[in-house]
C-alpha cells in the first residue's frame, strides 16, 4: 500500500500513477497523462479525467481512473501527445 500523506490517499500498485497536483490516482502513466494537457512549462495543468474519456473504477482503496477497453498500462503510446 503506498500512501501520499499530502491528501492522506492511499492505493496498491507499483504502476499506478498519483497526481500530485490535483490527487487523482490512475491505473497507469498513460492514463494520467491524459488528463494533464497543455504544454510543458507553459499551459500544463490537469482536467476532470472524465473530460478527456477516462472512466473511473472503484478500488477496494478508492477511485483509479483508467482509459476504457481495458488495461493500457504498457499498450498505450500516447502517439496524440508525442506529436
Ligand atoms: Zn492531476
Ligand atoms: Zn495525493
Amino acid at each position: 500500500m503506498i500512501n501520499h500523506p499530502a491528501c492522506g490517499k492511499s492505493w496498491t500498485g507499483l504502476r499506478r500513477s498519483h497526481c500530485p497536483v490535483c490527487h487523482e490516482t490512475f491505473n497507469s502513466d498513460s492514463a494520467a497523462d491524459k488528463h494533464r494537457i497543455g504544454k510543458f512549462g507553459i499551459d500544463r495543468h490537469c482536467v476532470d479525467p472524465a473530460t478527456v474519456g477516462l472512466v473511473a473504477t472503484e478500488q477496494p482503496w478508492g477511485r483509479c481512473w483508467q482509459a476504457p477497453g481495458g488495461d493500457l498500462r504498457f499498450g498505450n503510446t500516447s502517439a496524440a501527445e508525442a506529436a
